[in-house]
């Protein structure tokens, strides 16, 4: 397959009902001492997606991936890869493997040897080994350090030693915790695009477990938000930055402003929410499964908040407050906006001017608006 060719994923395997997952979690729950670490998770992955496990520490990510390679238990729920139950299959003949957190690269050892390690205990042949460690060196960009030992490494370069070490057995399906955590942001925004296009270019399944909301939004085809033990929302990363369905998933990715109140129309084209603390109706130009009266939320990105000193001359998505706060962050400023309610509204705007030739200032009165299709009606 050609580096960067994806087809799986220009297909979609998600949206097509004839297509077979490759792996299922089928109501699986893990407790540990009455403590739910995985409660009750149902989730499809399609061969050669990038799918990301993404939340807070403890919710749960670490034990799902483990009860897929085999390290735990299931207290309830299947499992399987490619139509077989793994309940009974031993860890080392799941077509799986995993890269763990500290990479525990043996030091002793040269690159080379670290690699072919798991080859060796194969009994594959010497040169059918030299080959496929020299060609896996070559995919992560360590052909020229094959005989240094790890301490001669950069933290960069070991995680690369270890990459190739799990994907030169070539697994159906490489498990990652955690796997770019050891690294400073520069080196780690850089070792992201190489993970990609070396998972694009093998096809391997990778299933990734991260805290970090940018780096699942980068890298994955599709993320599934985990918050204590449950999997709130599976999408591609558009889906859960665009169309997120509860507070909790709205909050988690980026900055969100979120306005309570209720229903007042449901139509199949649009939903009217009341909201006291927005100072206006809510127009959204999408259905809603909240029937009228029901209490719901409407979520805004601040991107999407236009923001002025001139009033919008129109009732509904615009209301007015008084700059609170300015956040300068160079390329643009987030405006905190504070309403008669009190609620706060961050609104972003493009630093098209220098900073003291800004329009808008501390104190001033603006007034705030965005488009019917910009806003979001939260349920959960
Ligand atoms: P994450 O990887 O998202 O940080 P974990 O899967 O490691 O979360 O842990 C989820 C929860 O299960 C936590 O409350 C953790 O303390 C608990 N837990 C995990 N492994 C064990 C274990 N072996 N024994 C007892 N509790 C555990
Ligand atoms: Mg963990």
């Amino acid at each position: 397959m050609a580096l960067g060719d994806r087809p799986s994923m220009r297909l979609e395997p998600w949206q097509d009902p004839r297509a077979v997952p490759s792996i299922v979690f089928d109501q699986v729950s893990r407790t540990f001492e009455g403590v739910i670490a995985v409660n009750n998770v149902s989730l499809d992955i399609y061969q050669g997606e990038f799918f990301s496990l993404l939340g807070a520490s403890g919710c749960g990510k670490t034990t799902l991936l483990r009860l897929l390679a085999g390290f735990e238990t299931l207290s309830s729920g299947s499992v399987s890869i490619d139509d077989i139950d793994m309940t009974h299959v031993e860890p080392y003949n799941r077509p799986v493997n995993m890269m763990f957190q500290s990479y525990a690269l043996f030091p002793h050892m040269t690159v080379e040897q670290n690699v072919a390690f798991g080859l060796k205990q194969e009994r594959m042949a010497h040169a059918q080994i030299r080959d496929r460690v020299a060609a896996m060196l070559k995919l992560v960009h360590m052909g020229k350090y094959a005989k240094r030992k790890p301490h001669q490494l950069s933290g960069g370069q070991r995680q690369r030693v270890a990459l190739a070490r799990c994907l030169v057995k070539q697994p159906r399906v490489l498990l990652l915790d955690e796997p770019l955590a050891a690294l400073d942001k520069q080196l780690r925004e850089q070792t992201q695009f190489e993970l990609v296009n070396i998972q694009e270019s093998l096809g391997v399944t990778f299933i990734m477990v991260t805290h970090d909301q940018e780096e699942a939004m980068t890298m994955s085809t599709r993320i599934g938000v985990m918050e204590e033990g449950r999997i709130r929302q599976i999408g591609t990363p558009t889906e859960i930055y665009e169309y997120p369905h509860s507070r909790f998933v709205a909050s988690f990715i980026g900055e969100m402003n979120i306005f309570e109140g209720f229903v007042t129309e449901d139509e199949a084209d649009h939903v009217l929410v009341t909201s006291e603390e927005a100072g206006c109706d809510l127009y959204v130009s999408h259905s809603s499964s909240a029937p009228a009266g029901a209490h719901v939320a409407v979520a805004i990105r601040p991107e999407k908040v236009m923001i002025s000193k001139d009033p919008f001359h129109q009732e509904r998505n615009a209301t007015r407050g008084i700059v609170n706060e300015i956040a300068y962050l160079g390329d643009v400023s987030i405006y905190h906006v504070k309403l008669a309610s009190g609620k706060k509204v961050l609104a972003t705007l493009t630093n098209q001017f220098r900073l003291a030739e800004r329009p808008i200032n501390w104190d001033d009165e603006v007034y705030l608006s965005w488009r019917p299709e910009s806003g979001v009606v939260l349920t959960g």
